[in-house]
């Protein structure tokens, strides 16, 4: 389990934030925040000292020692570990060396205010990226330890879910939490899922749809059957998801981060230079001190370093509170620029919740037979098209047939053997590839319409078939109009589905015939994201195993996180937990306004910069005003960054 993974920090060479940390969950007596505490008492002690009125002999010292202790040695150690351990020159060095170079020529007060506003930032900016992961160690701890597992006598043990096996019945009383991702087998009631999804309304589930780990069975008893291994269940995704986003940096990042290791070798010999240039001058060895720290002072990067960051780490943590996940900031930089969006239609643009809708035996075959032959080979398929089909034989209470060596052909269907020989389920394409009598007159009234048709076959022979309706989700069709209103230039829908159904979908959600592409193979998929490329970035968004190819060829993949298949989820940058389209505009919209605040940092860190450091050289710009000039901004930057944390992804 990549459980221990969660507890490995982002490094940053910003603050001693990123560095060897407890468990996330001890955050409530979060060392940095204390040091970060103490150093600001002890400043503050020295402040009232100076300003205000005079304290008994000693306290104002005091307060500076402990100011020093507990914002310099911190930050010394990780600068130390930082230049031994990787031969790197840190921030944190440049900020210990104004600090004390500051209180060798007599302004101590300044260099504690220096690392109190320097050990402050660091914190601000540590809190920002531990949410995000918070958040999913949390609801690790939602999950139960036992579940109960219901005999086939009848009765229940309490076994411990990790010890529970795809196929185990489960019962879920009213209140409590789902153990492990499944399908209800029986009854029927309202579950939240806002744990999850960040979705408040509870959704209904009946049977054959899917529970997710963590959830709340809210009145009901349910009986679920287990559909995913704890290791492969929705925590264990979401942790994995947020695990790969720690080893991905963005574009910026990495700029920030380059600019800040060069950067800091320059600063700290222009200084020397400056403290040897005066003294060759004949200036007092104070005097020159004094200067060359208001120009280390001035021209520390903090703000540059810490800009980026702090924008992206708070954007994302606000993205994953909205149900929106990224592997990292690279995703976000990218989901900003993209200009076409395409749409994968079954499970994606349509809920995974499709009904059969009729059901045609052909061949002296009866409908019971039919069903239990078709639900015995899809009781092994991901495929939303199988929960519809599952759903019903539970209706009809059909037993579904034992099938073994079960194969999906994405785009086309799936195969297996039961006790007789080999069966196959699939769209024309099956059937042209499987059977002789694929224009079987029997099959007409489900074909008139535009409804999904499922066949199923033994050898050469069609034995059967089913329609399926396909519903649009909820909130696709307010999901695509708010994409379009945001600007972006174009919306395709790509499908393996027959186009009557895709045109239909198409008209309901305000996508014109001629942007919908249907019939295809996954390979077809990755040849029109690829044409899409030339009209500007492209997202792909999509569920299942069909998408996994399109969905890594496309510049950013959205996979529906929670609902989707494995394989889609790993071949993508972003999930989608919640199956709100929505968010997704929304999380667009966040990605642009991130792409905006990081400009804004950088021009107003660098511009800053500038101008301090040309006060510090030319204008004998005092060591005090150096400081609050360079804190200041990095704290500004940082709260400009952290904006963005109050901007969850909610829809009202
Ligand atoms: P989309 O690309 O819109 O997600 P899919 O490629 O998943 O659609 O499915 C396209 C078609 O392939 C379905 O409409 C169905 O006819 C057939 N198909 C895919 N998987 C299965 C399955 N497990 N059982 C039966 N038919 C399937
Ligand atoms: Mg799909």
């Amino acid at each position: 389990m990549a459980d221990h993974d969660l507890t490995q920090e982002h490094v940053h060479p910003h603050g001693r934030g990123g560095h060897d940390h407890g468990p996330v969950a001890a955050h409530s007596h979060d060392p940095d925040i204390m040091l970060t505490g103490l150093t600001i008492l002890g400043l503050a002690v020295a402040l009232v000292d100076r300003f205000w009125t005079a304290l008994p002999h000693g306290v104002a010292a005091a307060g500076l020692a402990l100011a020093f202790a507990a914002g310099g040695v911190p930050a010394a150690l990780v600068a130390g570990r930082e230049l031994i351990g990787k031969g790197r020159l840190d921030i944190d060095l440049l900020m210990v060396l104004a600090a004390v170079a500051a209180a060798s020529v007599g302004a101590a007060l300044e260099g504690a205010v220096l690392l109190a506003l320097f050990s402050l930032s660091g914190t601000l900016e540590h809190r920002a990226m531990g949410r995000a992961r918070r958040a999913v160690k949390a609801l690790m701890q939602l999950r139960p330890d036992t579940a109960l597992r219901l005999r086939p006598d009848g009765g229940t043990d309490e076994v411990a879910v990790a010890a529970l096996a795809v196929g185990d019945l489960l019962i879920l009383r009213p209140g409590a939490r789902v153990p492990v991702d499944g399908r209800v087998a029986e009854g029927s009631g309202a579950v939240d899922e806002s744990t999850i999804t960040g979705e408040a309304l509870p959704v209904n589930k009946a049977a054959g749809d899917l529970l997710h780990e963590a959830t709340v069975n809210l009145h009901g008893v349910l009986t679920m059957v287990v559909a995913r291994p704890l290791a492969d269940s929705t925590v264990a995704r979401m942790i994995r998801l947020v695990t790969e986003a720690q080893a991905t940096r963005a574009p910026s990042e990495r700029f920030s981060e380059w600019f800040g290791a060069r950067y800091t070798v320059a600063v700290l010999l222009g200084s020397v230079a400056v403290f040897a240039g005066l003294m060759a001058l004949g200036w007092s060895l104070h005097d020159a001190m004094y200067r060359a720290a208001t120009v280390l002072v001035a021209a520390s990067p903090c703000a540059v370093v810490i800009s980026v960051p702090a924008a992206i780490l708070s954007a994302l943590s606000s993205a994953a509170r909205g149900g929106v996940l990224f592997k990292g900031g690279a995703a976000l930089e990218m989901l900003a620029e993209v200009r076409v969006f395409a749409f994968d239609k079954t499970g994606t643009l349509t809920t995974g919740r499709a009904e059969v809708t009729g059901l045609v035996a052909l061949d002296g075959a009866t409908d019971d037979e039919v069903l239990a032959l078709l639900a015995g080979i899809e009781a092994q398929s991901e495929h939303h098209i199988a929960a519809a089909v599952l759903r019903l034989a539970l209706e009809r209470a059909v037993t579904p047939v034992a099938v073994g060596g079960v194969r999906a052909w994405p785009s086309e269907g799936i195969t297996g053997t039961d006790a007789t020989g080999p069966l196959w389920a699939g769209n024309a394409r099956m059937v042209a590839r499987m059977a002789a009598n694929g224009a079987h007159e029997g099959l007409a009234g489900l074909q008139g319409g535009d409804q999904t048709v499922v066949h199923l076959g033994r050898g050469a022979r069609l034995l059967g078939a089913v329609s399926v309706a396909d519903v649009a989700r909820r909130t696709a069709a307010a999901g695509i109009a708010a994409l379009r209103r945001a600007g972006v230039d174009e919306i395709v829908m790509m499908t393996g589905d027959r186009p009557e159904v895709a045109q239909r979908i198409g008209r309901e959600l305000g996508i014109a015939d001629g942007e919908v592409h249907a019939g295809l193979l996954p390979e077809d998929k990755v040849r029109l994201v690829g044409d899409l490329a030339s009209h500007g970035r492209v997202a792909f968004v999509g569920d299942g195993v069909n998408d996994a190819a399109a969905l890594a060829r496309a510049d950013v993949g959205i996979a529906m996180g929670a609902a989707g298949s494995e394989v889609a989820l790993q071949a993508a940058e972003v999930a989608l937990l919640s199956e709100d389209m929505q968010r997704l505009a929304l999380a667009h919209r966040l990605a642009q306004r991130t792409a905006r605040i990081i400009k804004q940092n950088l021009f107003f860190a660098i511009g800053a910069m500038g101008v301090l450091v040309v006060g510090g050289l030319f204008f004998a710009l005092p060591l005090p005003l150096a400081v609050v000039g360079h804190e200041g901004g990095t704290l500004l930057v940082v709260l400009n960054g952290l904006r963005l944390l109050r901007d969850p992804i909610r829809v009202i």
